[in-house]
């Protein structure tokens, strides 16, 4: 938004607010004659009308707040699906900081498996890692906080649990480097890419 007519700082912000309602993803405002921008959010909004001003600076703090979380994909795997782990997993992914925002048990079919893991198709496992995922139920879980791809990588662990940190899901659970009983988005794009896949609007 570049420029608001002269209809003040209530409309302004109510003109704003009609914009965080609908998700847009960014959002920059000019209003009499102060840039108000995720950057300057912090503005001392000095002379303009102060209740629209401080309204608007709140709302902007406030989309600023939402635009720093993440979302990332994590499945609990069959294994550990298996050993009745599913609680355990979402215990300790929850008191590290991470929202569970979605949540369903699927068994998915090795075509599926094959899509979902399509990037790995290169690798000589490919064919026993989308068997191995499509084996058995899945839990499939949106999560969201602050770093949440970083976040739940580190929480998970190295790929091969022996090579885990201590208290990683991966160290905690994990069988083997085949069976390491989590799947964590490894970046933003490729998170946005999985949370379709399996949550297609
Ligand atoms: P991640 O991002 O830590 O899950 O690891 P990668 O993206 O490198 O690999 C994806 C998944 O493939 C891993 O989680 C394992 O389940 C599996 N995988 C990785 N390396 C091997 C391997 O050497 N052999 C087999 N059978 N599976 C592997």
């Amino acid at each position: 938004i570049n420029y608001v007519g002269g209809a003040g700082s209530i409309t302004a912000a109510q003109f704003l607010q009609r914009f965080i309602i609908n998700k847009t993803p960014w959002a920059h405002l000019d209003i009499a004659g102060m840039a108000f921008s995720k950057k300057a959010a912090n503005l001392n909004p000095r002379g303009a009308t102060g209740f629209g001003v401080r309204l608007l600076n709140n709302l902007i703090k406030k989309y600023y707040e939402w635009n720093m979380l993440e979302k990332t994909l994590s499945i609990i795997k069959p294994d550990a699906i298996e050993r009745n782990l599913e609680d355990k997993i979402q215990e300790i992914l929850v008191k590290k900081g991470l929202a569970i925002k979605e949540k369903k048990k699927v068994k998915i079919s090795k075509e599926e498996a094959s899509e979902f893991y399509k990037v790995h198709q290169t690798k000589s496992f490919y064919d026993e890692l989308c068997g191995y995922l499509s084996s058995g139920p899945i839990v499939v879980m949106v999560l969201e906080g602050e770093n949440a791809v970083l976040n739940n990588r580190e929480i998970m662990g190295a790929t091969d649990p022996k090579k885990a940190a201590e208290g990683t899901i991966r160290k905690l659970y994990g069988l083997s480097i085949d069976k390491n009983s989590v799947h964590g988005s490894d970046s933003i794009q490729n998170a946005q890419k999985e949370i379709q896949f399996f949550f297609k609007q």
